[in-house]
């Protein structure tokens, strides 16, 4: 027994190495190939062997009869006459001959391949893959196959212009015929049985050369169960070598921090307090805290996030936010000083237009050096500058999704480690946040302070623009105030900035000279920006016409009415976030919709947001309306990049891969078990060379 357990933990090391070294093992992989496998994110035999096809050509020879127009096939025939090769110009040629199949003659057309000529002769048996054309009952080659393509479905892989997919095909027979004996398998064996996955090896196999459609088809499903299960067992990894370093234990004031909270101008939510108690009790223990704080716009996550900062400063830390943008930093910052200020913590902010060099930016970074400020806020140049922090011991982000996966790291690897607190309002549906978020814990603010009232939501043609003034003004008349949002013109900031002040002067004409206008817009200065903010919030303009850079965090409780012009132009996500600019208070709040959709997605789109506040709702539908990368607006989502599977598609087995892998991971005796142990060794590899995910 003894014996057997020291064989099998020396192979495990072994084997692990074998396929772990670079394609440079392989023949005639010189440094030029794996700088172009490289480009395709292949550095190892594993890389290679997991490079799946996306699609399988089909050349196994089929019968004419079972034939469907414009598909490609593959026939076998004899050749029926000498080809005839036509030529246009210099460069242009035309390759015809017949084919005889049974009982049946059909033409045969390469363009372009004239130097097949030699490969025809009368008489000869040959195989050809192309496009079937029905009505003239002609194939139109694509090629020409040697003997060992017939007879099976071929993969089609991701290649590039470096690295051409016949080489890859390859390449990729070469690393499996020589190495096959070297997969042993990932997924533990009882895991393989319940779902009734293949074994690795198998799977492989019939991943790149499946003798059959079906046999293709199980492969893939159990290959997508594996980079699931890969996936998040490498994010529960982190999270347990995290979890043994010795993280900061901050020993906050637990009656000063109560003083903090009754002095808040109300009452926190019972979600707020589960919230803090559960950021409060991480910060404590002196493990590194790694927690997602996720609430839906408006549900106020950020006196949640002051509470933790004050608990922090009481303990004798400093404390840092970063926003995604400078209007939300200069916002938080104005914010957390008016808070603290009663307290005597000290709150710094970092803009970039405090410029590099200027005496005002080193007496704030010497400040924050020698602790002079408690708590500083700023963009993510907070991560990247030469900041110094005295005693650092708490990092919140706000708006996470909007700082990458890279992100994250480099902030958790910067000097001591801090404890991490990131913020989101994007609501992403549970088993996708797991996907993101994995290696992360989260706390849940599930609800809205008391006495709001969801935002009504109208949908208005075009046409009726003059109502919707009409019946902003109505508001206005009761000292509220109104976001004006001007369509997104994709990729051109140019236009959406001629947009901006052509709606600016409408509204302008309308509304002068009773109220207000102010127009801000991305062009503008980070001050000047400010500034117009500035004049909103304090309520001496009464209208604000933007562009979306009003998007995330932009608080101003008295606006009770955002108009957005083409809504159609919008994700749901991003019409989600801009209408959480209003229903900030107990005023009853309404946004209006203008649009014309052209298309049904964009009719369903409107029709959604007409019919629920409730992100969660919205977040489902934005999933079924579009594809995984553009959940979150855009391709910082942070979602990952999967090879074969698709986590909306696949989302039942995405749910089981993750709940196993976090199971298993978790396990005290993982790294010894037999049945894991294969799993750890492959985990410490792809872990310890950098902390980071690609
Ligand atoms: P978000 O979660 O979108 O960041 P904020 O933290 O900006 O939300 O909070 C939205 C508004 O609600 C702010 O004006 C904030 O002061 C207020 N607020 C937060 N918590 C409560 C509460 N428990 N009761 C009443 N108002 C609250
Ligand atoms: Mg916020």
């Amino acid at each position: 027994m003894i014996c057997q357990s020291v064989f099998f933990r020396k192979e495990v090391i072994n084997l692990t190495n074998v396929l772990n070294q670079s394609v440079s093992v392989l023949k005639g992989v010189g440094p030029k190939t794996v700088a172009a496998l490289q480009h395709l994110k292949i550095f190892t035999l594993e890389d290679l062997l997991m490079a799946y096809p996306f699609r399988y050509d089909d050349y196994r020879p089929k019968a004419l009869a079972e034939l469907i127009d414009q598909e490609k096939i593959t026939l076998r025939g004899t050749v029926a006459n000498p080809p005839v090769v036509t030529r246009f110009g210099r460069k242009k040629n035309r390759l015809n001959f017949r084919l005889l199949l049974d009982q049946d003659v059909i033409l045969v057309t390469f363009f372009n391949q004239a130097y097949l000529a030699d490969k025809i002769e009368t008489g000869a048996e040959v195989t050809v893959f192309g496009k079937w054309d029905s009505s003239r009952q002609r194939l139109t080659g694509m090629k020409l196959l040697t003997f060992n393509r017939n007879d099976r479905l071929a993969g089609i892989y991701r290649s590039s212009k470096e690295i051409k997919q016949t080489k890859l095909q390859s390449l990729i027979k070469e690393a499996y015929l020589k190495f096959n004996a070297e997969i042993t398998n990932l997924v533990p064996a009882d895991l393989r049985q319940r779902y009734h996955l293949l074994d690795r090896k198998q799977m492989i196999h019939d991943m790149h050369f499946p003798l059959s459609a079906a046999a293709a088809q199980a492969a893939k499903r159990s290959a997508i169960y594996e980079e699931f299960f890969l996936f998040q067992a490498r994010l529960q990894y982190l999270k347990r070598i995290d979890q043994k370093k010795s993280g900061l234990q901050i020993n906050y004031h637990n009656d000063q921090v109560k003083k903090f909270i009754s002095g808040l101008p109300f009452e926190l939510t019972t979600a707020q307090k589960r919230s803090v108690n559960q950021i409060c009790h991480d910060m404590h223990r002196p493990i590194h805290m790694n927690r997602l704080l996720q609430g839906d716009v408006g549900s106020g996550k950020t006196v949640v996030a002051a509470i933790a900062m004050y608990a922090a400063v009481t303990a004798g830390f400093q404390a840092a936010l970063m926003a995604p943008t400078e209007i939300l930093a200069a916002q938080h910052a104005e914010k957390l000083f008016q808070l603290f200020q009663p307290w005597g913590v000290s709150v710094g902010l970092l803009t970039s237009s405090i410029t590099a060099g200027s005496r005002q930016r080193q007496e704030l970074l010497h400040q924050v050096a020698t602790g002079k400020i408690n708590i500083l806020i700023g963009t993510h140049a907070l991560i990247q500058t030469e900041v110094k922090f005295e005693r650092l011991g708490l990092v919140i982000t706000d708006e996470q999704h909007r700082f990458g996966v890279n992100q994250r790291q480099a902030l958790r690897l910067k000097g001591i480690q801090p404890d991490v607190l990131a913020m989101t309002a994007t609501p992403i549906p549970r088993t996708l946040a797991l996907t993101t978020y994995g290696e992360m814990d989260v706390s849940l603010i599930n609800e809205l302070p008391k006495g709001r009232k969801p935002v009504k939501t109208f949908w208005l043609k075009p046409t009726q623009l003059q109502q919707a003034f009409d019946f902003i003004k109505q508001q206005l008349i009761k000292q509220q105030q109104a976001y004006l949002v001007t369509p997104l013109v994709a990729e051109s900031e140019a236009l959406d900035l001629q947009n901006a002040e052509q709606l600016f002067t409408d509204t302008q004409k309308f509304f002068s000279p009773e109220y207000q206008v102010g127009l801000i817009h991305g062009k503008m200065k980070s001050d000047e920006k400010q500034r117009v903010m500035q004049r909103f919030k304090s309520g001496k303009l009464n209208i604000l016409v933007a562009t979306t850079v009003i998007e995330v965090g932009v608080d101003v409780p008295q606006a009770s009415v955002i108009m957005i012009l083409n809504a159609d132009r919008f994700g749901l996500a991003q019409l989600h976030q801009l209408r959480g600019r209003v229903g900030r208070s107990n005023l009853q709040s309404f946004c209006l919709l203008i649009a014309d959709p052209k298309n049904e997605a964009g009719i369903q789109r409107m029709q959604a947001m007409v019919a629920t506040t409730d992100g969660f709702v919205i977040a489902q539908k934005d999933l079924e309306l579009r594809g995984q990368g553009e959940i979150l607006g855009n391709k910082q989502s942070g979602l990952p990049d999967f090879r074969v599977g698709d986590p909306i598609k696949d989302l039942k087995i995405l749910e089981v891969a993750q709940m196993d892998a976090a199971e298993l991971v978790q396990r005290p005796d993982f790294a010894t078990n037999q049945q894991t142990s294969q799993l750890a060794a492959y985990l410490r590899f792809k872990v310890q060379p950098k902390l980071s995910f690609d």
